[in-house]
C-alpha cells in the first residue's frame, strides 16, 4: 500500500534521482495546492463567496496540470512558468482584488509569490516576471488606497484577522519548509559530492599505480631491448668492417642506421618512462658551466654546419662557473631544445642566450634559444610539452622525432624545480625560455673560460677541405693493423674516386699483392707479426715487383723520413695523415690517372665511398669534415693557449679529432665508435704484455693505441700513449709499469667523454 502510494505520488516529492529545482518546483505546486484548499475551505466557512472560490478551484487546478507537465511531460521549464504565472501574476492579485483588498491575508501571499518566483524562474523571465508581479501588487495596492476595490464581506468583523493568520501560518510555514528542503539537498548534495570526491580519490590513486605500473614496465622493457639493440648495432659495425659487395654494404648500412633511430626512441621512451614512474634521478654535483656550454656548442655547431645557419652564443660573463647541479640533464635538454632549433630551422640563426640573477646562495640561470624556423602555430604551442605530440605533421613529414623530447624537457625541469615556456610566430621562428635555480659553489665568474671558449670556437669553424683532384681506375692498397687507421685512409682516399682496398696485415697484403697489381701501396711500419719493413723486403723479393710503396706510419721521430727512405720505401707520410702532403704523393705515383674535375669537397661519400649520405636532418647536402691544415695554423699563430686553457679539451676535442681523421662527420663518429672498440681490446694487450714483460709487442700496440687516440681526438691520452712507447723501444720496463695505470686511467676519461659525446650526437642526429 504505501509502496503504491510511494510509487504513485511520493515519488515525486521524495525521489533523490529528480534533479533539485525538479523537487522544488513539485514541492512548490503541492504547496500551492494545499493553500488552494486551504483558502477554499476558508472561503465555503465564511459563507460561501463563490468568486474566491472559484479563483481556488483554478490554483488547486492549476498547480496539478503544472505538476503534471513537469513530471509526465518533462516540461519543467514551461510548467514554472505557467504556475508562476497562474499564481502569481493572475491569481493572488485577483484574490487580492475580490477577497478584501489589504484587509485580507492576501498582500503576505504576495510575499510567497515573488519568493518562488525567484526560485523557479531564472534569467531574462525572471526579471519580466518579477517586473510585472511588482507592478500588479503595487497596482492593486494604490487601486485599493483610491477606494476602487469593494469590500468584501470577508473584510469585516474577525474575518480579516483569520484570514491574516492564516495567510500567515501557511505563507511562513511554506517558506520554511522550502528553505528546509534546500538545506536537506544541499546538506545531501554535499554529502554526494565528498562521496564521489572519496571515491574519484580512490580511482585515482588506482590509476597512478596503474600508471607507474605501465611506466616501470615500459621501462624495464627499454632496457632489456636496450641489450640486444646494442649488441646489433655493435655486430653490424663489425660487419661492415669487412669487404663485401655493395649492395650487401647498402642493406647493413640501413640495419645500422635503423637500428640507431630505434635506440634513440627507447633511450627517450626509457627516460619518458622512468620520470613517470618517479624512477629518474637527479644526481647533483659540482660542474663546470663553462665546460656544460662548450660541449653542448660543439655537437650543436656540427649539426648545424649542415645548414646556412648562423648559430651565436650570448652568455652573460658574470655567471658563477662552478655551480651545483645535475649537468648531464641540464646538457640533455639544452641539446633537447638546441637540436629542435636545428631540426625546424632551414636557414638564418639559432641563438643561446644565458643570463642569470643571483638570489642569495644561487644563481638562477635564465636560457633563451631562440631560431628563426619554421615556428609553431598559436593553437599548437600549448601542446608541443605533451608527450608523443607532433605539430605540422605535413611539412615536417621528413623530419623525424616522437615527439617526447621536449615532455622529457619538461619532465626533467620539474623535478630540477625548474621551468620552460615558449613564444613563436608561424613561419617566423621560436624562442624558448627556461629558468633553472642552481646553487653557485664558486663565486669566480665564467668571464675567461667563456672568452677563451667562444675564441677556440670561432677558429674552430670547420671548413671543408676542397680538391679538384681525381684519379678514377686507380688501385691503392692501404695496410695498416689498426682498423681505425684504415677507416680514416679509406674516407681520405675515397674524394680521389679510385679503387681502395684495405687490409689489416702484412701477410693479407703479400697475398693480395700475389693476386692482383696494385699502382700504390700506403704500407704501415709497426704491426704485430709482420712489420712494414719486413713487408717491403718480401715485395720486393718478388719478381717483376714495380709498384711504388709509402710509409704510412705515426713514427714521428725526427729522422723517420731519411729512415724509411733509406729502408726503401718512395715516400713517407706520417700519420694522422697530412691532406697536402698525400695529394702530393697521389699526384707523384698516380699520375698517369689524374684526372681534374669540378671541385669535390670532404664528406662527399668520404668514409664509405658513397655518393652523398643520408642526413637525418633531412638536408640534401651531406656534412663537411676539416681536413685542411691551414686551419690547424692559423689556430696555433692566433692564440696558442686559447684552447689549452681548458683542461677539458685535452681529455677529448671533437675539432681536432675532425682534423686528424680527416673524415666528414658521420665518418668522424664511426671512427670514435671504432676507437672505443679498439681500445678495450688494446688495453687488455697491454695488461697481458705488461704482465709477460714483453715491451716489444707492448711497444707495437702503445704506438697503434698513440695514433687511434690522436684520432679521436684525446690528445692527452695520446700523448701519454707516445711517452710509453718510446719508454718501451727503450727497454725501460720500470718506467712503463709506473706510468701504464696513468694511460689507463687517461684513457678511460676520453673514452667517458668520446661515449657522451657520441651519446649526444647519436640523439641529435635520429631525433
Ligand atoms: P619531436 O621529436 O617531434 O621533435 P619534441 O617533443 O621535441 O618532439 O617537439 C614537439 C613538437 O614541437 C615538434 O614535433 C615540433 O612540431 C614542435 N617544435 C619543437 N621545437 C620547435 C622549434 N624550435 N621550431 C618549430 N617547432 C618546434
Amino acid at each position: 500500500m504505501c509502496r503504491r502510494l510511494y510509487q504513485k505520488t511520493l515519488k515525486y516529492f521524495l525521489n533523490p534521482e529528480l534533479s533539485i529545482r525538479n523537487l522544488l518546483f513539485n514541492w512548490i505546486a503541492l504547496t500551492g495546492i494545499l493553500a488552494g484548499l486551504i483558502s477554499g475551505v476558508a472561503t465555503i466557512a465564511s459563507g460561501w463567496y463563490l468568486i474566491t472560490l472559484v479563483i481556488s478551484c483554478s490554483q488547486i487546478a492549476c498547480c496539478g496540470v503544472c505538476l503534471w507537465l513537469a513530471n509526465k511531460k518533462h516540461l519543467l521549464i514551461q510548467a514554472s512558468r505557467i504556475l508562476c504565472f497562474g499564481v502569481a501574476v493572475v491569481g493572488f492579485p485577483l484574490t487580492f482584488v475580490l477577497g478584501g483588498g489589504m484587509r485580507s491575508g492576501v498582500p503576505i501571499w504576495f510575499v510567497l509569490a515573488i519568493v518562488i518566483t525567484f526560485i523557479l524562474l531564472d534569467g531574462k523571465v525572471l526579471t519580466v516576471f518579477l517586473v510585472t508581479e511588482v507592478l500588479l501588487y503595487s497596482g492593486v495596492m494604490v487601486l485599493d488606497y483610491l477606494g476602487y476595490i469593494r469590500k468584501s464581506t470577508a473584510s469585516t468583523g474577525t474575518m480579516p484577522y483569520f484570514d491574516v493568520w492564516q495567510s500567515l501560518i501557511f505563507a511562513a510555514f511554506s517558506l520554511g519548509v522550502i528553505t528546509k528542503f534546500k538545506d536537506r539537498v544541499y546538506e545531501k548534495e554535499i554529502k554526494k559530492n565528498e562521496e564521489q570526491r572519496e571515491r574519484l580519490e580512490v580511482l585515482k590513486v588506482e590509476a597512478e599505480k596503474a600508471n607507474i605500473a605501465k611506466s616501470e614496465f615500459l621501462a624495464n622493457m627499454s632496457h632489456e631491448i636496450r641489450t640486444p639493440m646494442n649488441a646489433i648495432i655493435g655486430l653490424t659495425r663489425i660487419a661492415l668492417r669487412e669487404d663485401m659487395p655493395e649492395s650487401v654494404r647498402g642493406n647493413l648500412e640501413d640495419v645500422l642506421t635503423s637500428s640507431n633511430n630505434l635506440l634513440v626512441i627507447i633511450n627517450d621512451i626509457l627516460d619518458f618512462s622512468k620520470i613517470e614512474s618517479g624512477k629518474l634521478e637527479i644526481v647533483e654535483a659540482k660542474y663546470q658551466l663553462s665546460t656544460l656550454i662548450y660541449d653542448v656548442s660543439t655537437v650543436i655547431r656540427f649539426r648545424v654546419n649542415n645548414k646556412p645557419i648562423e648559430f651565436v652564443q650570448e652568455v652573460d660573463d658574470n655567471i658563477p662557473n662552478t655551480l651545483y647541479g645535475d649537468a648531464m640533464r641540464i646538457r640533455q635538454i639544452l641539446l633537447n631544445i638546441l637540436g629542435n632549433a636545428v631540426k625546424y630551422t632551414d636557414q638564418g640563426r639559432i641563438c643561446l642566450k644565458i643570463g642569470w640573477k643571483k638570489l642569495g646562495d644561487d644563481a638562477v640561470l635564465v636560457i633563451v634559444v631562440s631560431d628563426t624556423g619554421q615556428g609553431i602555430r598559436k593553437e599548437n604551442l600549448e601542446k608541443i610539452f605533451t608527450r608523443f605530440e607532433r605539430m605540422e605533421l605535413t611539412e615536417n613529414r621528413k623530419i623525424e622525432g616522437t615527439g617526447l623530447g621536449l615532455s622529457i624537457t619538461k619532465g626533467l625541469l620539474d623535478m630540477m624545480g625548474g621551468t620552460i615556456s615558449v613564444e613563436s610566430e608561424w613561419g617566423k621562428g621560436s624562442s624558448f625560455t627556461i629558468t633553472l635555480t642552481q646553487r653557485i659553489v664558486e663565486e669566480k665568474p665564467t668571464y675567461g673560460e667563456m672568452k677563451n671558449q667562444a675564441k677556440a670556437a670561432a677558429q674552430n669553424a670547420v671548413k671543408p677541405f676542397e680538391t679538384n683532384l681525381t684519379f678514377p681506375g686507380a688501385r691503392v692498397l692501404v695496410v695498416d693493423d689498426s682498423v681505425v687507421n684504415l677507416k680514416v685512409a679509406k674516407g681520405l682516399l675515397a674524394l680521389y674516386k679510385m679503387s681502395v682496398e684495405c687490409v689489416p696485415s702484412g701477410e693479407e697484403c703479400l697475398e693480395r699483392v700475389e693476386n692482383k697489381k696494385y699502382d700504390l701501396i700506403l704500407l704501415d711500419h709497426m704491426m704485430p707479426k709482420m712489420d712494414g719493413v719486413e713487408v717491403l723486403r718480401r715485395l720486393r723479393e718478388k719478381p717483376g715487383f714495380d709498384t711504388p710503396v709509402v710509409a704510412l706510419t705515426a713514427n714521428a721521430t725526427q729522422n723517420a723520413k731519411r729512415m724509411y727512405m733509406d729502408l726503401g720505401f718512395m715516400e713517407y707520410i706520417s700519420k694522422p695523415i697530412n691532406l697536402g702532403e698525400l695529394e702530393t704523393c697521389l699526384k707523384k705515383y698516380l699520375f698517369a690517372y689524374l684526372c681534374k674535375e669540378e671541385r669535390a669537397a670532404w664528406g662527399k661519400g668520404a668514409a664509405e665511398g658513397k655518393e652523398g649520405r643520408k642526413d637525418p636532418v633531412g638536408n640534401k647536402e651531406p656534412s663537411y669534415g676539416n681536413g685542411d691544415r691551414m686551419e690547424e695554423n692559423s689556430r696555433k699563430t692566433e692564440d696558442p693557449g686559447a684552447a689549452r686553457q681548458m683542461p677539458d679539451r685535452e681529455v677529448f676535442d671533437p675539432y681536432a679529432g675532425l682534423e686528424c681523421s680527416g673524415g666528414d662527420e658521420e665518418g668522424y663518429l664511426d671512427i670514435l665508435r671504432l676507437c672505443l672498440q679498439e681500445s678495450e681490446e688494446n688495453e687488455w694487450k697491454l695488461q697481458e704484455y705488461l704482465k709477460a714483460e714483453d715491451l716489444k709487442n707492448y711497444e707495437i700496440t702503445v704506438h697503434a693505441m698513440k695514433n687511434e687516440l690522436r684520432i679521436a681526438g684525446a690528445a692527452a691520452a695520446s700523448e701519454r700513449a707516445f711517452d710509453l712507447e718510446k719508454h718501451s723501444r727503450e727497454g725501460d720496463l720500470e718506467y712503463v709499469r709506473r706510468y701504464h695505470e696513468d694511460l689507463l686511467k687517461q684513457t678511460a676519461a676520453a673514452k667517458q667523454a668520446i661515449e657522451r659525446y657520441l651519446a649526444d650526437m647519436e640523439r641529435l642526429q635520429e631525433g
